[in-house]
């Protein structure tokens, strides 16, 4: 390893790991300390040294990251242990080595080790239930393909907003002349007239020389808002290889004269950002377990994927919140609900003929292995060919819609480390396999446990539209979880049967979980925190003056100004003084929600009646309307050809 890393350019090491809370605000969400392989022999020779012990293990300051309380400053041992199964990768002159970070007494102190221990409760409690099925079965790995959703805007707009610059989002912004109205940014090309093709090109490059297979690019529904996704792959390697994709998007976007958001939702009243999170399991010997064809071809037994359902179903339905607990970010907040993202409701949809075979199965009718069909659907044209395509219709609607081979969560949030997501996904669905291979064991008949569990907890399949404003309050009727704001979900992970969850499948003991829980309430805190006073400067130091030097307020306006700047210090102080966390988070929620929101609408007020040259931060037209600005192109031309000549694309220009 040390040959190849010297070769590769790295003179020092460093093993990268990722803290809790890191995520939303800070560019690359993993922690390192770097070393140099230079030593220096007796003879005073240098040469380059990295040892097996160099490699297998570090240490580092526990207590400086968020512990939950797990470490203090008198007790903060902390240790990492190199992760074999995620490759090393070597970037400038440092060889990273993806570790995990546990406390002196065990307890995970990162985001990694949980996803890890979710893995293997999975391949344990699925191979334990293929092998009791007479299935070769050595391992069992979660796959998942992450949809990276970022918005681009003007690198020197982004420099005039405070608020872009500190916590990811627009905290005031008058709607532009032009929204979505048309549909029009998502048909239109990835064009080399803006930086923003060059700059996706030179991303997808960088992610190749480090192996990260970032296959697919495109523009997105809002104006600014493009996608990249990779292959699938091993959910433990896929998390690593995110967080990475998002820190050379944020640093190569830099390059272009662009800014790259991560954040959830960086505009008002325009589409946010999410990262649909595919998830799949198959066996080490390559057989899709959420592929129904293939399970029935494989194994020949009838009664394995409806088995595999009902596992998957059960979790769903009993771990809703945990589910919706695991996309609490900070950001996220304002996306789910709208009409953008699935409602805070935690269901599936299976589509009609899956659901219907299922209910059929758990009726007793005589029903045979299920598999799919595919419908022939002709164009009617003559000259262009007929497609044979799945039977099943696509839903956008559902936080988790299944799709043929895999569960889509497509209610994460952009800026995810999408650890926790994938550990509460493998941690129930290993639940559900443990259940039906308890009760085989016992004796119990596979196809009556399947029917058994099936009957009890379909009630959160759902394959209407999940936009549907009635729809809400119907799946509270049948028991389904919905909680609407991100700060009770988070109070969730230490709820009883949560812990108990947990604790069983060898994921989270139940300190864990409780700091786990403080540390998500800090973090949603510490952000808040952020926005409030940054609001309050932009008033103070921006809006103020702005309105002022147009002479286009009245007095009244201007003390309605000065008097919510003040509130907003008065709320933060109340959050700083709440007596828990999570009094804190709540607190911390309405000030976001409804005082933040009030002092916004004055902002916007004042903003439009502002004469144009005096309003001193970017507007909404100004990052919005990446198409609209041709003089980007000139600036890369002079800009990044001279820093980076060598990015791909660049010939285009
Ligand atoms: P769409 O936007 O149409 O849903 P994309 O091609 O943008 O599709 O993204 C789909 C993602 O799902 C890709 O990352 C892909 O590799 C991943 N994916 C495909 N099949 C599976 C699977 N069986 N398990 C996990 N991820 C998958
Ligand atoms: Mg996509």
């Amino acid at each position: 390893m040390r040959d190849w890393a010297v070769d590769c350019g790295a003179t020092s090491y460093a093993h990268w790991f990722q803290p809790m809370g890191a995520g939303g605000v800070r560019h690359g969400q993993a922690a390192c300390v770097q070393t140099s392989m230079l030593s220096f022999g007796p003879d005073g020779r240098p040469s380059y040294e990295f040892s097996a012990d160099d490699l297998l293990t570090g240490e580092t300051d526990g207590s400086s990251y968020p512990n939950g309380g797990m470490r203090a400053t008198h007790t903060a041992g902390g240790y990492l242990a190199v992760d074999p199964l995620s490759p090393p990768f070597v970037l400038g002159d440092v060889m990273f080595i993806p570790a995990a970070f546990i406390a002196y007494t065990g307890q995970a102190l990162d985001e990694k080790t949980p996803l890890h221990r979710s893995a293997e409760a999975l391949s344990d409690q699925g191979t334990r239930l293929l092998n009791l099925l007479g299935v070769e079965c050595t391992g069992i790995v979660a796959n998942i393909g992450l949809e990276q959703e970022i918005f681009l805007v003007p690198r020197d707009a982004y420099y005039t907003r405070p608020d872009l610059q500190f916590v990811g989002r627009t905290l005031i912004g008058k709607a532009p002349a032009r929204g979505q109205e048309m549909s029009d940014h998502y048909m239109a090309p990835l064009t080399s007239a803006t930086a923003a093709l060059a700059c996706m090109q030179a991303i997808q490059e960088e992610c190749f020389k480090l192996g990260i297979p970032l296959k697919t690019r495109h523009r997105e529904v809002a104006p600014n808002q493009y996608e990249f996704a990779p292959l699938f792959g091993d959910c433990r390697v896929q998390t690593d290889q995110n967080l990475l994709v998002m820190q050379i998007i944020e640093e190569t976007a830099a390059k272009y004269n662009l800014a790259a958001l991560l954040h959830e939702k960086p505009f008002a009243g325009v589409n946010g950002s999410g990262k649909h999170n595919n998830w799949s399991f198959a066996t080490v010997e390559g057989l899709q377990l959420l592929n129904p064809k293939q399970v029935l071809k494989t194994t020949g037994n009838p009664d394995l994927f409806p088995a595999i359902m009902a596992a998957v179903v059960r979790g769903v339905d009993l771990y809703g919140d945990l589910l919706r607990l695991s996309i609490a970010s900070p950001g996220n907040g304002f996306r789910l609900g709208a009409m953008e993202a699935p409602p805070a409701v935690m269901w599936t949809y299976l589509g009609s003929s899956l659901t219907e075979y299922l209910e059929s199965y758990v009726a007793g009718e005589d029903v045979e292995g299920y598999s799919p069909t595919k419908m022939r659907l002709p164009f009617g044209v003559k000259s262009l060919r007929p497609m044979d395509i799945p039977s099943e219709d696509r839903n956008r609607t559902s936080p988790l819609p299944y799709g043929g081979n895999r569960f889509e969560f497509r209610a994460a949030g952009s800026s995810q480390n999408v650890s926790m997501i994938n550990t509460v996904l493998n941690t129930i669905t290993a639940e559900g396999m443990k259940v039906i291979a308890d009760r085989v064991e016992a004796g119990e008949d596979l196809k009556a446990v399947t029917q058994d569990l099936l009957k009890t907890h379909m009630k959160c399949v759902f394959n209407g539209d999940g936009y549907d404003p009635a729809w809400p309050d119907k799946a509270v009727e049948l028991g389904i979880f919905r909680i609407d704001s991100g700060v009770d979900a988070v109070a969730e992970l230490t709820a009883d049967k949560n812990i108990k969850l947990f604790g069983e499948m060898g994921v989270l003991n139940e300190e864990e979980c409780e700091a786990r829980k403080n540390v998500m309430f800090d973090h949603y805190v510490g952000i808040v925190e952020m926005e409030v006073l940054c609001l309050k400067d932009m008033i103070q130091q921006h809006i103020l003056p702005s309105c002022e030097a147009s002479d286009s307020c009245d007095v009244e306006t201007l003390q309605r100004l000065q008097k919510a700047a003040t509130t907003l210090v008065e709320k933060a102080v109340e959050v700083e003084e709440a007596a828990s966390p999570e009094e804190a988070a709540k607190l911390a929620h309405t000030l976001r929600f409804g005082t933040m929101e009030h002092v916004r609408a004055l902002c916007d007020e004042t903003e439009a009646s502002c004469k144009a040259d005096l309003w001193t931060m970017a507007t909404y037209k100004d990052l919005l309307f990446l198409d609209t600005h041709t003089h980007l192109r000139e600036e890369l031309a002079f800009g990044a050809a001279t820093s980076d000549s060598n990015s791909p694309g660049f010939g285009s220009f």
